[in-house]
């Protein structure tokens, strides 16, 4: 009888959800060929490019993800967008079984009146841009002197806090300092952050509100209503807590910033006529009110990009089988919702289930990567070219900064192709001219 074929398994998305099913994948099934693909040139999803540049001690799970590479039987495939340079069904031909762990990278729309007037911002390009993604530009908007700020989940306080700090706070950051001196010579003078849900209720965790208070020069108030959380959970009354330390602070005359909070506040309209000027809201009561803004942050959540693969398939199933040989997980799956450890546990589910659906298959041959077009494979930027790019960017780095990232995905092409320390040279030049 011949022997089953090795399993190809490919995993669309280098995030920490594509990374903890590689890794669970390798240990279960150590003789399959397992391949993340990943649209752009750099591994690692929002780790590299949403958490935020100051919370660095979150980006070293990337070292975890190291290792996996580095010990072998996984394979990163950057520089390949699947809808675009391959298409789902080809990939799900030339392999036994396909994950999708592609992530969301749409902001929930901000559905009121005048949500598309000038300075109405969103919290994922912003985000991106922070961390240097090469889809965004590499100057922040005009934020003005007064920037409201929708939502009060740890994405809007990242925002709230990016917004706070002075350079020097940003020590030991991988901040881009071009774009943060930029931001620094017009920076805002107040912050509203706004949320639809009581601070009972509100998404931020409590440490990402005490956090707040560690950045000197910051006066902090309140709407005087929020609840006093007597019967609220354990973390409700900690983030209730965080609040009122926070504007129990003595206030300094010299603040450079005003932070308000309001909860229990839901938008009704941006106001304006070339460019934002108010937001009103409505309060739990009832009640119309106003607040002045020179920018307006909206930070509600994330979505997927309408069927951004091409499948026409739907993918809201209870589990991650979404059809036989493909599968979804992690933010993709779930929505935007859980921190890098709830992919983990998701991420073991599905292999579970991938594990034993593939027991009950009998696998035809697959040629796996090898089967995809040669045009793609060259084009392809692997794990050791990550990590000349790697180096590049923690090299000559100021004594305040851990990494200087490389924005433009030209540069970082060649870069990654630059095959002598002349050719690396040129590369870097080439950015700082751009
Ligand atoms: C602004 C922000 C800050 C955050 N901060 C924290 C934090 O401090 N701590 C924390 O624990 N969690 C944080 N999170 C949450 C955390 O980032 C997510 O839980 C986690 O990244 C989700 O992992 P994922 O792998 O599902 O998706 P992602 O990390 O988004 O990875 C998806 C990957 O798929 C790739 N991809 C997408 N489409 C394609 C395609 N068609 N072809 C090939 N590749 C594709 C993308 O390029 C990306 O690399 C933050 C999230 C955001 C948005």
């Amino acid at each position: 009888m011949s022997e089953s074929p090795r399993p190809q398994i490919a995993i669309v998305g280098s995030g920490p959800s594509g990374s903890y099913v590689a890794g669970a994948l390798r240990r279960r099934l150590p003789l399959a060929e397992i391949v993340i693909f990943d649209r752009l040139c750099t591994p690692f999803g929002l780790v590299r490019y949403g958490v935020a540049p100051d919370h660095q001690h979150t980006k070293t799970i990337t070292r975890q993800f190291e290792r996996m590479y580095l010990e072998g039987g996984v394979r990163f495939a950057g520089n390949i967008e699947i809808g675009q340079d391959v298409t789902l069904d080809q990939l799900r031909s030339a392999f036994h079984v396909v994950v999708l762990a592609t992530g969301l990278d749409a902001d929930r729309p901000l559905s009121i009146p005048g949500a598309d007037l000038p300075g109405v911002l969103r919290a994922g390009p912003l985000t991106r841009a922070f961390n240097s993604h090469p889809d965004e530009p590499a100057a922040l908007p005009e934020f003005g002197d007064h920037a409201v700020v929708i939502g009060a989940g740890n994405v809007a306080i990242d925002i709230a806090r990016l917004l706070l700090k002075t350079s020097a706070d940003f020590h030991g950051s991988d901040v881009d300092d071009a774009m943060l001196d930029g931001y620094l010579r017009n920076p805002v003078r107040s912050i509203d952050v706004v949320s639809r849900s009581p601070l009972v209720d509100a998404k931020a965790d409590a440490a990402m509100l005490r956090e707040l208070g560690t950045i000197g020069g910051v006066n902090f108030s309140a709407s005087s209503d929020h609840e006093s959380g007597d019967d609220a959970s354990p973390e409700a009354r900690r983030r209730i807590a965080a609040v009122d330390e926070l504007i129990a602070r003595p206030k300094d005359d010299d603040a450079r910033v005003d932070v308000h909070f309001s909860f229990g506040a839901t938008p009704v309209s941006i106001n304006g006529d070339d460019r934002v000027r108010s937001v009103t809201f409505r309060d739990s009561h009832g009640r119309s009110f106003e607040i002045i803004a020179s920018s307006v942050i909206s930070a509600i959540g994330f979505v997927p990009r309408a069927d951004a693969l091409g499948t026409g398939l739907s993918f809201e199933t209870a589990t991650g089988r979404l059809a036989e040989g493909l599968y979804g997980t992690g933010w993709f799956h779930r929505g935007a919702v859980g921190a890098i450890p709830e992919n983990r546990a998701d991420a073991l589910r599905v292999v579970d289930e991938l594990v034993a659906d593939l027991g009950e298959r009998s696998l035809p041959l697959r040629a796996g990567y090898s089967a995809l077009p040669a045009d793609v494979r060259e084009n392809a930027v692997d794990y050791s070219d990550w990590l000349r790019l790697d180096t590049v960017e923690r090299t000559g780095v100021s004594e305040s900064r851990i990494r200087k990232k490389i924005r433009d995905r030209a540069t970082i092409t060649s870069l990654v192709r630059a095959s002598s320390s002349h050719d690396l040279e040129s590369s870097i030049n080439t950015e700082e001219c751009s």
